[in-house]
């Protein structure tokens, strides 16, 4: 069975409340997945259409849904975002307003996200605001955000997530995506590496801070997280099935924040890291790195971090909690299933990805800022970072 079917079974046996908040009828994720693009459009009797692209992703799809959707009956725009001044495609006000525009123009029916996150957080948040759906095409199996809700977009040079829509549909052809540059396959490795950490992270606040916990969600991304490890050397050489098993364990991630209703399964102190640098570049002015593999970096460091502290008995010092004492040795048996620092630069040595912080341009100055100052980006979350930081003896 394809890896897509295998996402939609799992969604079609959910409570009917969760599978509608999903909002996913069709997950595609094989070789010439986009010929189906067609007669999707047809069947839904959506008759004009916006394609979104950028000058990247429309020679490595966009092109291609072109000549797809003009064979039938349908009524296509394409709208090129433009990059920045520094060449960078990103979700801000003006790539918004660009795709607004063409929207109230050609008024469409339905938007068609042709790209990698970035390029899918401005159709999302564009689509939502003109309350039309969207169907996603991944152009790199890069991010695990595709379908996902929030859209983090910057507005005056701050990065803020907005609640707004899912894609209706994943077309995830694999024709496409083992064509992917390196680098993105790697960043999107690196993304589910993350998971080793973010786990980690949600079970301590769940144990620590009576935060929200969802047993199915939590299993759901341990088992993407394990089969894309299992997978890794076919990920490496971008085979089909390697880059299958990836594309799909970044869906099923999605999956899993979409059925919690909250990104804490995905993201915890390696995401707070990563979104650190990456306010600094856009203050800067720097060009921007891609999300995993800044991700991966920072899953590395968090894992020394946590061993370090598991090491010198932090739950046992004197001004931490009392749920951290009292919980102390189910977190240290948690913080040993997170491999080792040694084990995390194998595995993304292995697919090509960066692995340590002077390949991203992190300045020793800049990461010891980010390790005292990134539990601030999400104050509500208590991860051990921020325990840490809160109980701190600088
Ligand atoms: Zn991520």
């Amino acid at each position: 069975m394809h890896y897509g079917q295998v996402i939609m079974q799992m969604i079609e046996q959910m409570e009917p409340k969760v599978k509608q908040n999903i909002g996913i009828d069709t997950i595609l994720i094989e070789a010439g997945a986009l010929t189906k693009l067609p007669q999707y459009l047809e069947d839904k009797q959506y008759e004009r259409v916006q394609v979104v692209v950028d000058a990247h992703t429309y020679e490595a799809a966009g092109k291609r849904v072109e000549a797809l959707l003009e064979k039938g009956f349908i009524q296509i725009n394409t709208t090129f975002i433009t990059p920045n001044a520094i060449g960078d495609v990103i979700a801000d006000e003006a790539s918004i307003v660009q795709l607004l525009l063409d929207i109230q123009q050609h008024r469409p029916q339905i938007v068609i996200a042709v790209g990698g996150g970035t390029l899918h957080d401005i159709v999302r948040y564009a689509a939502y605001t003109s309350s039309l759906p969207f169907l996603s095409v991944p152009t790199a199996p890069s991010v695990d955000g595709f379908n996902s809700k929030g859209a983090p977009i910057i507005i005056r040079g701050y990065k803020k997530t907005i609640i707004s829509i899912g894609p209706n549909a994943i077309f995830a052809d694999l024709d496409v995506l083992t064509r992917a540059p390196q680098p993105m396959v790697a960043a999107g490795f690196g993304d589910m590496i993350g998971k080793y950490t973010s786990l980690f992270d949600w079970r301590f606040g769940s144990l620590t801070n009576n935060e929200p916990f969802l047993q199915k969600s939590e299993s759901i991304t341990q088992q993407a997280l394990n089969r894309c490890v299992q997978h890794v050397s076919l990920i490496a050489k971008r085979d089909e099935e390697g880059i299958a098993s990836l594309t799909s364990a970044l869906i099923e991630s999605g999956v899993a924040m979409l059925i919690f209703g909250k990104s804490h399964p995905a993201s915890g102190a390696e995401h707070h890291l990563s979104h650190f640098w990456e306010m600094e570049y856009i203050e800067l002015g720097k060009k921007q790195l891609l999300h995993g593999a800044k991700v991966g970096v920072a899953c590395i460091q968090i894992s020394k971090l946590y061993r370090q502290l598991k090491e010198e008995q932090f739950g046992k010092r004197a001004k931490v909690r009392e749920s951290i004492t009292r919980n102390w040795h189910e977190i240290i048996t948690r913080i040993e299933q997170i491999p080792t620092e040694a084990e995390l630069t194998s595995l993304l040595s292995m697919v090509g990805g960066p692995t340590g912080m002077n390949e991203l341009g992190v300045s020793e100055d800049l990461f010891m800022r980010s390790l005292q100052g990134a539990h601030l980006i999400r104050p509500e979350r208590y991860t051990l970072l921020h325990a840490w930081n809160t109980s701190n003896e600088w």
